[in-house]
């Protein structure tokens, strides 16, 4: 009862066309079995093993989308059901998901993760590193991706005004890639930014899918993980 009450108390703050992806990692299947039942469909984990173990005891039509940092050697075993992978940090791995998607036949959106924080612990492109990539132009060759938009996380602070700027640069990335590499693609429409503690802000600098997990699940319990 409780995760049907705040999803519905969330959902009501996002404006139409942002979308709510549910980050149920550590949480148990029964919890996403709830939310499910509530409605919600498009769930976010971040441990590859943990994910793939979970998609195959719940519904076949959630919308998993991979959240962590992507290791190459495990793409494989998220290639056969994922959606959507955000934090895609290099071309490298790109064309890895290109090629595992490719030998299960199948189709999988990737976001581009863009480091727009002060910490030093968050994975993804510098802005520089991901327009050269952009710019040489590999990825027009992968077929079995597309590129879907940008990821990014804001520093963990309590400078609100520090966390809309780093939230509303991600933004001007999106618009600046968006306008030179992709203004002919319908696809790339996503930005992906804004937890539990920051995402009115990122929906207010332009974010138009946020990734919630401790305000709809309850805080995590690391405790029995090694
Ligand atoms: C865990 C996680 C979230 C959700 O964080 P909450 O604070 O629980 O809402 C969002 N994005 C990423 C990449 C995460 O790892």
């Amino acid at each position: 009862m409780e995760i049907k009450d705040n999803l519905s108390r969330i959902s009501a703050t996002l404006p139409a066309g942002v979308t709510l992806a549910a980050v149920s990692k550590t949480h148990p299947a029964e919890m996403i079995q709830e939310a499910y039942d509530a409605g919600q469909r498009i769930f976010a984990e971040n441990k590859v093993q943990e994910m793939t173990a979970k998609s195959k005891v719940l519904p076949q039509d959630i919308e998993w989308h991979f959240i962590g940092h992507v290791q190459r050697n495990k793409i494989h075993l998220m290639a056969p059901y994922v959606s959507v992978i955000q934090g895609v940090g290099s071309f490298e791995a790109l064309a890895e998901i290109d090629r595992q998607a490719a030998r299960f036949n199948r189709h999988i959106t990737c976001y581009l993760q863009l480091h727009i924080a002060q910490e030093e612990t968050k994975f993804g492109f510098t802005p520089d590193e991901c327009r050269a990539m952009l710019e040489k132009g590999e990825w027009r060759q992968l077929k079995n991706i597309t590129i879907g938009g940008v990821m990014g996380m804001a520093t963990n602070t309590d400078n609100e005004q520090q966390v809309s700027g780093e939230f509303s640069y991600l933004k001007k990335c999106f618009d600046e890639f968006k306008e030179r590499y992709f203004n002919d693609s319908e696809d790339f429409r996503t930005i992906s930014a804004g937890m539990s503690g920051d995402y009115e802000l990122a929906v207010r600098a332009g974010s138009n899918m946020v990734r919630i997990g401790s305000s709809i699940f309850g805080a995590r319990d690391y405790s029995n993980q090694h």
